[in-house]
């Protein structure tokens, strides 16, 4: 396994607004203190080939190259929750998806330009690395003037977009491993105009009646649709790997290979392993294991392109931080064992009752 250069994109400042994401309480931090206490942070550890890039916050006119300005202005505008309950406001709070599981939180206003700074400052810092990581990015369902499932800033967009812009205009493939359908980004690229033209969406997750998003385009596209840049491979309740496996080799390599993209985005949702909440695929992510989620990232980085780790969905906060710093590990080109105990750090109580890496594979059939 050949070593490339890691940017791990992250600051206090990140962590702190990320971890009071109400869909994702206290995870962000998990994830990089667990990062931190397994030694990547710590070149005496053998990471030398991981460094901690610090992003810069994104500005307004960062955020407006995909989300429209009315939006970010209301972003802007609800510092608190007096003014989200003034007289004008929820009703454009609600226009705008701020409510339900989008709810206005202390912090959003921060949270927003954080994270999507992050994910623009990874995509700049491809000139100089291999790959950056973005645990706290991601965000796959906001709309261009709309939160939706607990996303309220697309960073994912907003790094896509950020590549375009590159002269030449580069080839950009976008594979989302998340167990929803990334509505988000593939309402931004479905259509295509110059800008967007040369962007290639790939999505494996599940979709059923009922099921968040509900989207015509979750579903598998009719033979014979012309121009198709936006792919959805729907799997039904139970996928493991072999499943994931077989689309690998038949699918995602193939459509790779006829694509020749410059620059990989993968979106690493963990919703979609054994043991989260949502209870939907039996997938897991032992590197060894084909079709895994930890193959799978490995098979992308294999193709030897400039890529960007994002996070994504994932509510078993313990088992999202193992996923994440296993990911983080294949990065490096040095891979954790999964039966690793836990190091001992202030979060070691969390990581009950194993106390080790792995993130056990449910029973539930294919
Ligand atoms: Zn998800």
């Amino acid at each position: 396994m050949s070593q490339k250069v890691v940017a791990y994109v992250v600051t206090e400042a990140l962590v702190k607004a990320s971890s009071l994401l109400p869909s994702n309480k206290g995870r962000s931090f998990l994830v990089h203190t667990l990062a931190s206490a397994l030694g990547f942070f710590d070149k005496s550890r053998g990471y030398s080939n991981i460094l901690v890039f610090r992003p810069s916050p994104a500005s307004r006119s960062d955020l407006c190259l995909y989300h429209d300005t009315d939006y970010m202005i209301l972003i802007f505008t609800l510092a608190n929750q007096e003014a989200l309950l003034s007289s004008r406001a929820p009703n454009d709070a609600s226009s705008f998806g701020l409510e339900d599981d989008c709810s206005f939180f202390e912090g959003l206003q921060q949270y927003c330009v954080l994270v999507a700074g992050a994910t623009l400052s990874a995509v700049k810092v491809l000139k100089h690395v291999d790959i950056s990581i973005v645990w706290d990015g991601g965000r796959h369902h906001a709309g261009k003037s709309r939160a939706s499932g607990y996303c309220y800033i697309n960073d994912v967009n907003l790094g896509i977009l950020s590549l375009r812009q590159l002269k030449p205009r580069p080839r950009v493939m976008y594979i989302d491993l998340d167990l929803h359908y990334p509505n988000g980004v593939a309402d931004a690229f479905q259509t295509q105009t110059a800008q967007t033209a040369s962007v290639l969406i790939l999505s494996i997750h599940h979709a059923s009646a009922g099921f968040y998003p509900a989207s015509p385009n979750a579903l598998l596209p009719a033979a014979g649709t012309p121009h198709l840049h936006t792919l959805s491979i729907p799997l039904a309740q139970g996928a493991t790997n072999a499943t994931f496996h077989r689309i690998w080799k038949s699918c995602v390599q193939p459509v790779k290979e006829a694509f020749c993209p410059e620059f990989i985005i993968v979106q690493c949702g963990v919703d979609g392993l054994a043991g989260d909440p949502c209870g939907v695929f039996n997938w897991g992510l032992d590197l060894n294991d084909e079709g895994s989620l930890g193959w799978c990232v490995n098979e992308c980085l294999s193709w030897e392109l400039r890529t960007v780790l994002l996070g994504g969905g994932g509510y078993n906060s313990a088992n999202a931080a193992r996923a994440w710093a296993y990911l983080t590990s294949i990065a490096c080109g040095s891979p954790l064992t999964l039966g690793d105990p836990i190091p001992d750090h202030p979060n070691f109580p969390q990581y009950g009752p194993s106390f080790t890496m792995e993130v056990d594979v449910g029973s539930f059939s294919d």
